[in-house]
This record gives C-alpha cells, structure tokens and sequence, in this order.
C-alpha cells in the first residue's frame, strides 16, 4: 500500500484515520485540528486524501485486496467517515 495506511510526510505506518504519524505531528507542529493547520500542511493533505481517494477506487474495483492491508479493510468498512479531519472540514 502508498498511501492508505501512512504517515504524508514520512513512511511512518499509521492508523488510516490520521494523516500524520505522532512525531511529524510534533516536528510540524500539526498536533491540532485540521483547521489550524498551516496552508502547506492543508495541501499536503488534500493531495494525500486524493491519493488515499484513488487506492480505495483500487480496492473496489478488485484490483487490490482487502487481505494486502488490514488497515485498508478497516477503512472500507466506514471507519473514515469517524476521522476528525473530516468532520472538521465541512
Ligand atoms: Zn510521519
């Protein structure tokens, strides 16, 4: 899996519903609400969710499967629609 199951800035293998691993969120100084993230961070993060976006459309379409992530499956079955950042967004 590229972006599903890790961190935006690093290789960091992180739970699907958070967009950066616990020490990128210190050294960015992201350990607050989406909405108070700096324009970069928000950027980077909307070019993440899209690449996230697209590896699901892989998913459902067959072309992965659930069994290369459990983190993948998880998110499949609707844990995202939990994500603060989202909730955040709208
Ligand atoms: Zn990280």
């Amino acid at each position: 899996m590229e972006a599903l199951c890790r961190c935006m800035l690093c290789p960091t293998h992180i739970a699907a519903r958070f967009w950066v691993c616990e020490k990128c969120a210190k050294a960015y100084d992201l350990d607050k609400p989406f909405a108070d993230w700096p324009a970069w961070a928000k950027q980077l993060k909307a070019d993440h969710q899209a690449m996230r976006r697209s590896e699901r459309q892989r998913f459902d379409s067959g072309e992965l499967t659930f069994s290369d992530s459990p983190e993948a499956e998880r998110l499949a079955y609707g844990e995202v629609n939990s994500d603060p950042f989202h909730n955040g967004e709208r």
